[in-house]
């Protein structure tokens, strides 16, 4: 794996102090549940956002970026799904109006 490959948030300054720097897409994308299966990917995701939301300085910068990005992916401590409905609440509004 090319450090590119390994290291896919680098272009802003939270990026470089990202706790996931360095490590595998495949923990944060995943390879699709069609060759993980849905109970493993379910772990893995799990497993993920616990490391994020325990060992990451720069969660909520984090998850700005992914709610004004649409990034596919786990990015600051939630899944795709969890972004687009957390985007609808209070929370998140005030979080992206805060951001802007
Ligand atoms: S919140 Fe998670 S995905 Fe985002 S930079 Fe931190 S460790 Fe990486």
């Amino acid at each position: 794996m090319t450090a590119k490959q390994s290291t896919p948030r680098v272009s802003a300054e939270w990026q470089k102090r990202a706790a996931c720097r360095g490590m595998g897409l495949e923990l944060f994308f995943g390879p699709g549940r069609d060759r993980e299966g849905p109970h493993t990917a379910v772990q893995r995701e799990a497993a993920v956002i616990a490391f994020c939301k325990t060992e990451c300085p720069v969660l909520t910068e984090c998850l700005v970026y992914a709610l004004k990005t649409g990034s596919k992916g786990i990015w600051g401590g939630k899944t795709e799904s969890e972004r687009q409905s957390y985007r609808k609440t209070k929370a998140g509004k005030a979080l992206l109006a805060e951001a802007s």
